[in-house]
Parts: structure tokens; C-alpha cells; sequence
């Protein structure tokens, strides 16, 4: 609605048009305004997370969201190592100025053994945090069940960060990383899928990139030269993952599933997690910092919605008649 208030409705059947917004980027009134909607789409989701699974969560904390189907390239278990390092950090009282809460939903094949795993491990971070009242005030960690498209709609809009963190080189398009920059987040990714179109459609100030490249990845897997083992005796990466087995979870969670889920990051991680963990901790990090300037944030998410228009299904299909079917 507010969109239609600042360039008319031409946009919902010209997703192009969305690029009218490009006028407002500098103006304080606008930018105040798309805040205080993205507040009000936070309560929405809040109210419905209590209503339906009794969680509570904070509408003013920074809402951190991976919700996409579970699987290891995809990466789920190498955000779950950022709550383990974000643990840690509040322990050590570098206290976040915005608490942060940790978004995921998923689906899974039921056969996919180590997918449970990760979602167990997440289970128990929640489980953990939540009792601990020395970093449950900074950090929560939230899984919602069944993820579906009734849930995106209201998960999406109450977005800060999508994270987009598969495996360079492993995913097509991604349709998720389109939906979150629509409803005005920023995205955290990898140059993988449609994450290096969005990349050069906002420019690099509006996307935070890190990682591996897709050549550096394929030559990795070519060379079969990605050693785990090596990136886990640094000891700043042992320390995240040896939590995985460590009283505390084991105490909540079950042994057989998280020790399968530790090993299997030592001795194979097929997905290079623990290549890439090091440069997404310091990316994650940077990303909290801008949080706090909320309206280079703001208009960081303005440029973002008024660039999504390209990745409209018309244009697409426009583009595919044009240079495939030839219809
Ligand atoms: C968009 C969407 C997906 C695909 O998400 P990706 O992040 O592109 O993998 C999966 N499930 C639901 C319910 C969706 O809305």
C-alpha cells in the first residue's frame, strides 16, 4: 500500500516500475516510514509465533532469518556455528547493542539423517539459550515448525538479514533470496544462484558478500584438496564446533545425533562448512555493526525493494520466449 502511495500501482503488473522508488533513497520521511512498516510486519510475525507455537520474541531485537528447505549445502549447520560463537562472545560479556533473533525454518526429507541432526543441534542452541538468562536477553534462537508458503508470508516481510549461505557453485537460482529483497532485507550470501544478480542489481554497498567463489569451490572438489580437519585444528573453529559436543548440549540433546553431526564435520563436510565459517562470522559481525545506523539500513532496503522488479516471472518468461522457445 505504501508503495502504491509513493508511485502509483502501475508496478503490480510492471514489476519494473518498482524502480520509480530510486527517487526516495534520500528522503528521511520515506525511509522513517518503510522502518515503522517493517517494525509493524516484526509484531505481525511475533503475534503469530506466540499464537501458534508460545514463543515470544522481541520486535525490536534484529530478526536473522534462514527459512528454505534443510540441507547441507544450503548451510543451515554453519549459522548454527554463528549462535555457538555468538554464545560464546555474550559469555564473555561483548553484549550486542540490538539483541539478535535467529530465524529458521525448514522441511527435510525424513530419511536425510544428518538434516535431523542439524535441526536437533539448533533445538538444543534454542533450548540452551533460553535458559540461560545471562545470554537469553541477547540472543534467542527460534525454530518454526512446518515451514511453508502461509508462513513465508508472514516470516518474509519481518526480515532484517536473509541469509543466502549455500555453497557457492551449488545453487541454481534460489527463489527465497528474491522474496526477502521484495520485502526490504539485506542479504548475507554467498556468490551463489541468483545472489550475483541481486549483487549487481543493488551494487556491492546494499548486499554483504563473503565467502569462497564457485571456481575456487569446483577446483576444490576437482582437486579433492578440502581437508575439514584442517580448518578444525584452528583453534578458534575447534572451539565452535567441539560445542557441539560439549555437557551443555549433551545434557539437553542426544548423544548419538549430535556426536554423528561432529564428526561428520571433521572427517567429510562435503559442503566446505568450516571453509567458509571463518569469513562469515566477520561478515555476520559487520552486518550488526551497519544494523545500528538505521538509515543508511533503511536505505540500503529501499534500494533493495526497488530493484527486485527484475526478477519477475514475466520478465523471465519474456526473456526465455525471446531467446529459447522462440514462440
Ligand atoms: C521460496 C520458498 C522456498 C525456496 O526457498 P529458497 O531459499 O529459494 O531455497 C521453499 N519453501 C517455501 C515455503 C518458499 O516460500
Amino acid at each position: 500500500a505504501y508503495i502504491t502511495e509513493l508511485i502509483g500501482d502501475g508496478y503490480k503488473k510492471d514489476a519494473e516500475k518498482l524502480n520509480d522508488l530510486a527517487k526516495f533513497y534520500d528522503d528521511d520521511a520515506v525511509l522513517g516510514k518503510i522502518m515503522d512498516i517493517k517494525k509493524q510486519n516484526k509484531v505481525v510475525l511475533k503475534d503469530y509465533l506466540k499464537e501458534t507455537q508460545n514463543i515470544d520474541i522481541d520486535e525490536n531485537s534484529i530478526f536473522d532469518i534462514q527459512v528454505k528447505r534443510l540441507h547441507e549445502y544450503k548451510r543451515q549447520q554453519m549459522n548454527a556455528l554463528w549462535v555457538i560463537h555468538k554464545y560464546f562472545d555474550i559469555k564473555a560479556g561483548n553484549l550486542p547493542k540490538t539483541p539478535v533473533t535467529v530465524i529458521f525454518g525448514a522441511k527435510a526429507a525424513p530419511a536425510y539423517t544428518i538434516a535431523k541432526d542439524i535441526i536437533h543441534l539448533i533445538l538444543c542452541l534454542q533450548q540452551l539459550i533460553d535458559n540461560d538468562p545471562e545470554v537469553s536477553p541477547y540472543l534467542k534462537v527460534v525454530m518454526i515448525e512446518n515451514y511453508n508458503v502461509s508462513k513465508a508470508a508472514k516470516i518474509i516481510p519481518a526480515c532484517d538479514i536473509s541469509e543466502q549461505i549455500s555453497l557457492a557453485s551449488k545453487e541454481a537460482s534460489g527463489t527465497g533470496n528474491m522474496k526477502f529483497m521484495l520485502n526490504g532485507a539485506l542479504t548475507l550470501g554467498t556468490r551463489d544462484g541468483a545472489n550475483v544478480e541481486i549483487g549487481e542489481l543493488v551494487g556491492e554497498d546494499n548486499i554483504y558478500f563473503f565467502g569462497e567463489s564457485s571456481e575456487a569451490v569446483i577446483d576444490h572438489y576437482a582437486k579433492a584438496d578440502y581437508v575439514s580437519k584442517d580448518y578444525y585444528e584452528q583453534p578458534e573453529i575447534k572451539k565452535l564446533v567441539d560445542f557441539i559436543v560439549s555437557d551443555e548440549l549433551l545434557e539437553i540433546g542426544q548423544k548419538e545425533s549430535l556426536e554423528r553431526l561432529h564428526n561428520e564435520l571433521i572427517v567429510k563436510d562435503w559442503f566446505m562448512t568450516l571453509l567458509d565459517v571463518e569469513d562469515y562470522i566477520k561478515t555476520k559481525e559487520g552486518v550488526l555493526v551497519d544494523y545500528e545506523d538505521r538509515k543508511t539500513w533503511a536505505k540500503k532496503a529501499l534500494v533493495n525493494i526497488s530493484k527486485a522488479g527484475f526478477f519477475s516471472s514475466d520478465r523471465t518468461i519474456a526473456e526465455y520466449n525471446k531467446d529459447i522457445w522462440r514462440l
